[in-house]
């Protein structure tokens, strides 16, 4: 099936009970069990496993082609149990515009979980190779990526992964289920930020990663969110899964209305740079017309003038909020260098813009404003 019918019907099974259309959201923290607790003839307790997380699972391992999905409280949560997942002495090769916070999580915690890490452009195949070391165990791609939107040449990481007796994880939090599969080009694990657009409404917080097989590691995975207990509330989980119905017609207009905007902010004087692999002049926009379905809604895009004129801009934004996350129905924008804090690698002229779904001609009307007359 396509992703559009599978983001519609995947976990979405009549309620055997009540035939209710529109699942129940299952609460109970335990349920009933024999008393030598024997043989379970469903769950045990909540932080293992409940019925309304499951369907939440079992909707994202169809629409990314994997054998087994594990929902979480958040990206970072999933994120963070993954890397947990790696035996003491792993290397983990990322991104070197991997999403702050991973890169924070290992700054503070990888020695202590006997991990090595470093950081390379994933854009690039032959930096990737020559970063690689004999305890390589995890490739972590973000594609695109935040917030340069960079691409990664997903099946050629596969590749080279695999050659040097490792895995690939890609983060595809900006591209979602929808515009691109990890899995089916070869990586072995994919990650969502459902708090984006999965869910799609910034009002749920929630994380996934969705395994090619079902192996060691999932398994691993699980035991780690079981014992850690990051898992995803019934009632988050109820409302991702709400959102995933609506998923392929907003990302169509999230993928329009980025284009628009930044086929806009190209021709503008005040702009030098706009990031966006829809654009030909894209690095890698030809990976991107490869491998992905859409562009996505996220771009980002540097003022003339560096940090003080980027937060003049954002300051005059009217329909864009100042605020930080993506994703949601309505349009952000966000200065990147200035969330990321003095440690950002960021162009210090970048504003990030999470398109949304209000008018283009809107949308733009506003950013000419802000820029200035052009
Ligand atoms: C937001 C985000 C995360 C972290 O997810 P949370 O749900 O905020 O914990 C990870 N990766 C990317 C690309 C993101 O945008």
């Amino acid at each position: 099936m396509q992703p559009e019918t599978l983001a519609v019907h995947a976990g979405g099974a009549i309620d055997a009970e009540t035939g209710a259309v529109i699942p129940p959201i299952h609460l109970a923290t335990t349920f009933e069990h024999p008393p030598d607790v024997g043989e379970i003839t469903g769950y045990l307790y909540g932080r293992y496993a409940n019925p309304t997380q499951d369907r939440l699972e079992t909707a994202l391992a169809a629409l990314d082609h994997g054998a087994r999905a594990l929902a979480f409280a958040s990206g970072m949560a999933a994120g963070a149990a993954l890397m947990q997942t790696l035996p003491a002495g792993s290397h983990l090769l990322l991104a070197d515009d991997t999403y702050f916070a991973f890169r924070k999580l290992l700054a503070t915690s990888a020695a202590r979980w006997g991990l090595e890490w470093s950081l390379v452009d994933m854009s690039e195949p032959a930096a990737v190779r020559a970063a690689l070391r004999p305890n390589t165990r995890c490739l972590w791609a973000e594609t695109p990526s935040n917030p340069l939107l960079k691409i990664s040449p997903v099946a050629e990481l596969a590749t080279l992964a695999h050659e040097a007796g490792a895995r690939l994880v890609v983060d595809a939090t900006f591209a979602t289920p929808l515009l691109l599969s990890p899995l089916a080009l070869g990586a072995d694990v994919v990650l969502h930020s459902t708090t984006k657009y999965l869910g799609g409404h910034s009002d749920v917080m929630g994380g996934a990663l969705v395994f090619a097989r079902d192996e060691d590691w999932a398994a691993a995975a699980f035991e780690t969110r079981k014992l850690q207990g990051a898992i995803a509330h019934p009632l988050a989980s109820w409302m991702v899964l709400r959102g995933l119905r609506t998923l392929a017609p907003r990302m169509d207009w999230h993928c329009r209305h980025a284009s628009a905007v930044a086929h806009f902010l190209s021709r503008h004087p005040r702009v030098e740079r706009v990031h966006y692999p829809g654009l030909e002049s894209h690095p890698q926009h030809a990976i991107a017309r490869q491998e992905m379905r859409g562009y996505g809604g996220m771009l980002s895009f540097e003022v003339q003038g560096g940090r003080a004129a980027a937060l003049a801009v954002a300051a005059a934004l009217k329909l864009f909020t100042n605020a930080t996350s993506l994703g949601g129905f309505e349009s952000l924008v966000e200065h990147r260098a200035s969330v990321e804090g003095p440690e950002s690698t960021t162009p210090p002229g970048l504003l990030r813009l999470s398109v949304g779904l209000e008018h283009p001609e809107d949308l733009i009307a506003d950013l000419r404003q802000a820029l200035g007359a052009d």
